[in-house]
């Protein structure tokens, strides 16, 4: 028997990006005139995770995320506040740990509203999934699994920016 909800994988943050103009649409409006999409993007594309990339500056930092159970990815546009002075010899990513030195680990900061900002120490380049990836042996714990425990907090993190109560 057809069902008429989607299918719910409770582990799935997979998601497509089809156009130049969807993506754009995924972020919320306060973020839409900072966004400078990438113009070697390969589109359509399937992400498996996230997806993130930078503005030409480096000021700022772009994540879509779709949390499982969400109709669209969201995105979000992080400002680089780079590293305080006392951090100077080093910091770890809030979200996969890793341990860099300050050009590589910095505070990024996302918009709640116009008066309200929220930060975390994170990899500046969000490249944590990679990292997970690429260092394996790190953990006892296989590296799917930790790449889906950084989405879930990146999920967290959208939960609290972009709809708090
Ligand atoms: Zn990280």
């Amino acid at each position: 028997m057809p069902s008429l909800t989607a299918t719910f994988y409770p582990h799935d943050y997979s998601f497509e990006i089809e156009s130049e103009t969807e993506l754009t649409s995924f972020f919320r409006l306060r973020d839409r005139a900072r966004v400078i999409v990438r113009r070697d993007l390969d589109l359509p594309m399937r992400v498996q995770y996230y997806f993130t990339w930078g503005d030409p500056s480096g000021a700022y930092r772009y994540l879509l995320l779709k949390k499982p159970g969400w109709e669209n990815p969201m995105g979000l546009v992080f400002r680089n506040r780079g590293s305080s002075s006392e951090a100077a010899s080093g910091s770890i990513c809030d979200w996969c740990h890793a341990y860099g030195s300050s050009n590589q680990i910095g505070l990024l900061t996302a918009m709640v509203s116009a008066k309200r900002t929220v930060g975390m120490m994170l990899c500046l380049d969000l490249s944590c999934g990679d990292k997970i990836e690429n260092n394996p042996s790190s953990s006892n714990k296989d590296p799917e699994t930790r790449i889906l425990q950084v989405c879930e907090k990146m999920g967290r993190f959208f939960d609290e920016t972009i709809r708090p109560n």
